[in-house]
Order: C-alpha cells, then sequence, then structure tokens
C-alpha cells in the first residue's frame, strides 16, 4: 500500500517553490498564491432512511479568483480533508491557468462514503451541503463540477437546489452555477468522457513524438470510475490493449488484453472490478510491476510512491488522478526514465469541456459532440506541445514545465491589475 504518510499539499506547495524558482516569480506573487483565498467549512444535518440524523463536514476551499470564477469538483469520499482540498484547489488554479481558460481555482467535499449511501440519502446531502454554500457558490463566482464520488446526478442536484433559491425571475440564468451536468439539465455533449479524452490526447501526442502509435500499446489503468473506465474504453477502441485495471475492490491483469466492454457492464452493475468472472485477479503489487509501456493512474492522490516508482516498468505515466504520484515516487520514476505526463495537463480535458458546457450555457446554445471534440482536441494538442516545448526550453519536468506556464499568466494578471488596495 502507498505510505499513507504522504503529504499532498507540501507536494504541491513543494512544485510550486520549484517552478517560481526556476521562472523567477516576484516573490509577492508567490505569496499570493501560497494559500487559498477562502476556505469554507460546514456542518450540516441530514436526515438517513432509517429516521436517524446525521452531521455531516463539507469544505469548499477557493483557491484563486484571479483569471476568472473559481472553478473545481465536489468530492465524496470518506478521507476528504482540509489540506487534500488545498492541494486540490490550487491544481485547479495551475490548470485553468495552463490551459489558458477564464477560470480560477477551487476544490469541495463532503467527507462521506458515498458506497454506503442510498440514492436518496446521497441527494439529500448534496441538496443540503448546495444550501449551505448558499451564495458562496454561483455562475459567476464559484462553479462547481464532478469529482470522486460524484457525478452528473449529483450535478443536477446541486444545480437544481441552487436555481430555487434564486427566484423565479432568475432560475434560468443560474444553469451555469454547476458544470458536469446530464444533457437533459443543460449539460454538454462530450463532458462525460471529457477528461479521459484529454488523457487520451495526451498519450496520442506523447506517442507521435516517440514515433509511436496507440495502437498496440499495453495499458494500464489504476480506478475504473469517470476517468479510468473510460480511458480504458477509448484505448481500447484506438487499438491499445488494456493489459491490467484495479480498483478499490480488486486487480485484474490479462496479458493478452482485457474485455473492456465486458468490465464496464461488470463494474456498473457490481459497483467494483471485484468477482469478474473469468478474470485473473492478482495483488497491487503484481498490477503495479506488470509489463506494460502506459500507466494511467485514475483512482487517489499519492499512489506512487518510490515503492511502486520502484518495480513500475512503464515507459509513461499519464496521470488522470489529480497527484497520483509522489515526489519521491517522481525522483525514482525519473532516474529509470520514465516519463510522466502530469495531471495539470494530462486530466485537464474534464475542465475545457466544463468551460465549453459554461459557455453554451450562457449563451442559451447547445453545439454539436463534433464541434466539442474538435475544439477539445485543439486544445489538449496545444497545451501538450507548450508543455512539452517549455519543459526543453527550460530544462526541467514537463510538470514544472506546466507550472511555469500557468504561473507566468497569473502574474502577468497580477502585473497589468495590481494588488488592491
Ligand atoms: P470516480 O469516483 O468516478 O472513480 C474513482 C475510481 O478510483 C473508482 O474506480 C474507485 O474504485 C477507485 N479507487 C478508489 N480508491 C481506490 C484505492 N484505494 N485503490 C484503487 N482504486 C481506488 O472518480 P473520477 O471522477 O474518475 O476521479 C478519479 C481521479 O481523477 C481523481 O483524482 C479526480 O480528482 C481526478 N479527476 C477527475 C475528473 C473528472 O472529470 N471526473 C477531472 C479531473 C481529474
Amino acid at each position: 500500500m502507498p505510505k499513507s504518510s504522504f503529504d499532498f499539499l507540501q507536494a504541491v506547495q513543494g512544485q510550486l517553490r520549484e517552478a517560481a524558482r526556476l521562472i523567477a516569480l516576484p516573490s509577492e506573487v508567490l505569496l499570493l498564491v501560497s494559500e487559498p483565498k477562502n476556505e469554507i467549512i460546514t456542518n450540516f444535518p441530514v436526515y438517513m432512511d432509517d429516521g436517524s440524523l446525521r452531521l455531516f463536514t463539507g469544505y469548499r476551499i477557493q483557491h484563486s479568483d484571479l483569471l476568472g470564477p473559481f472553478k473545481g469538483g465536489i468530492r465524496f469520499h470518506h478521507e476528504v480533508n482540509l489540506n487534500e482540498l488545498k492541494a486540490l484547489a490550487a491544481l485547479m488554479t495551475w490548470k485553468c491557468a495552463l490551459m489558458d481558460i477564464p477560470f480560477g481555482g477551487a476544490k469541495g467535499g463532503v467527507r462521506c462514503n458515498p458506497r454506503q449511501l442510498s440514492e436518496n440519502e446521497r441527494m439529500r446531502v448534496m441538496r443540503r451541503f448546495t444550501h449551505q454554500l448558499g451564495t458562496n457558490i454561483g455562475p459567476d463566482h464559484d462553479i462547481p463540477a464532478p469529482d470522486m464520488g460524484t457525478g452528473a446526478r449529483e450535478m443536477a442536484w446541486m444545480m437544481d437546489t441552487y436555481m430555487n433559491g434564486v427566484g423565479a425571475a432568475n432560475k434560468n440564468a443560474h444553469r451555469s452555477v454547476v458544470t458536469g451536468k446530464p444533457l437533459a439539465c443543460g449539460g454538454s455533449h462530450g463532458r462525460l468522457r471529457a477528461t479521459a479524452q484529454g488523457v487520451v490526447h495526451c498519450l496520442s501526442q506523447w506517442a507521435a513524438d516517440h514515433d509511436r502509435r496507440i495502437e498496440g500499446l499495453r495499458v494500464l489503468v489504476q480506478g475504473f470510475g469517470n476517468v479510468g473506465a473510460n480511458a480504458a474504453f477509448l484505448l481500447d477502441k484506438l487499438g491499445a490493449s488494456i493489459v491490467g485495471v484495479g480498483d478499490h475492490t480488486s486487480y485484474l491483469l490479462e496479458p493478452d488484453g482485457l474485455d473492456v466492454d465486458n468490465l464496464i457492464a461488470y463494474e456498473q452493475q457490481n459497483g467494483g472490478l471485484a468477482g469478474v468472472p473469468g478474470a485473473i485477479e492478482c495483488s497491487r503489487d503484481d498490477f503495479f510491476a506488470a509489463e506494460a509501456e502506459v500507466l494511467i493512474p485514475a483512482a487517489l492522490e499519492g499512489q506512487i510512491t518510490e515503492v511502486e516508482a520502484l518495480t513500475l516498468a512503464v515507459e509513461v505515466v499519464a496521470e488522470g488522478a489529480n497527484g497520483p504520484v509522489t515526489p519521491e515516487g517522481e525522483a525514482v520514476l525519473t532516474s529509470r526514465g520514465v516519463e510522466i505526463i502530469p495531471d495539470i495537463l494530462a486530466n485537464s480535458g474534464g475542465v475545457m469541456v466544463s468551460y465549453y458546457e459554461w459557455i453554451q450555457n450562457k449563451r442559451s446554445e447547445r453545439w454539436e459532440y463534433s464541434k466539442v471534440a474538435t475544439k477539445l482536441e485543439s486544445a489538449m494538442v496545444r497545451a501538450y506541445c507548450h508543455v512539452r516545448d517549455t519543459a526543453k526550453e527550460l530544462g526541467c519536468s514537463f510538470r514544472i514545465a506546466a507550472y511555469a506556464i500557468a504561473l507566468k499568466n497569473i502574474a502577468d494578471c497580477y502585473e497589468q491589475r495590481g494588488i488592491f488596495p
């Protein structure tokens, strides 16, 4: 198991300082982005199905609204905590600045195990949490989206609760308070698979740069939810071979390639990968040591420490998850020549299509899937090439190059606007 001592916030702050040093970021800017602007913590009551009352703790960390409204997902997980969300909120600021979209960074969450809640309980938790946040969110102020443990359904409840609090005349102007909604509620074509699609675009560019093709690559995917399962699905369709998958219930290996459609159907029905008929289960250690060219971590942060990094046999790690590789793990991977496509680049497809959804809502438009897909591809390829070229120019990793681009955009804005008062 990964070391429980992993300090995600410390890791993100270390990466920030490294990039800041490299580009000689003005010290005032570094100071300003070192801490979130607002930290909202709320304890709220919800009735359970059995009639008992439970108190939940919810968070919304608003890191920066310099470049636009705060933007970031809502996580439902039993280990959600303040420091984790502070790290994730900062990553959202860097991600939006890197992708050059007019959003800042935020992250929120409720400390709960969504798998142990009924659908009605999850709905009451989400609605009451949204009510507690009140005017701390808004279409031009702070725009939540799905993250681990939440999806389109939760976003519909959040949007509906918020809209019902703004008065009948304003209701429909507020649909853009949340992105990642179902299509029927003003969601965008392409949003469901957007994060995974962005990972795939990065991998395609990586393959092209190495004179390789996606077809025939062997891929390991850790985490089989929105990001992981969709990445497996898309890569499988492109002719890659998904040789290993894992989630919170089980790890599976099949050197000849797994039947991804079958796995997705099984996971949706059973809530996890454990017990897939005919599949070869393996240990977590064996999964990380398996022969493959690509690893896509798409579960939690801190999964690849120096322990996993020493056994990994892949050529590239494409970070679908946020913060999956610890700094110690990264040092080992780098020394072994394993490349890393960092989170703020690799998984930015989600926030890109969230941005398209927000624009569509604002303009009362519905874009064709092909328009969303084309725009996403060109945004991902442009960002990948920018990071790759910057890494070469600065002589640093892709991660630090991505930070450097983001921080430069932020510093330029501060320089023009000044610091109030
Ligand atoms: P999800 O809830 O849909 O899926 C999470 C998956 O991780 C599940 O398969 C779960 O079983 C697995 N998992 C959980 N704990 C695990 C453990 N200890 N070991 C192995 N597997 C474990 O979540 P998601 O939306 O796919 O998010 C996954 C990661 O991607 C997170 O880091 C999230 O912040 C990041 N991300 C998500 C989006 C998005 O659009 N959903 C966008 C950008 C980044």
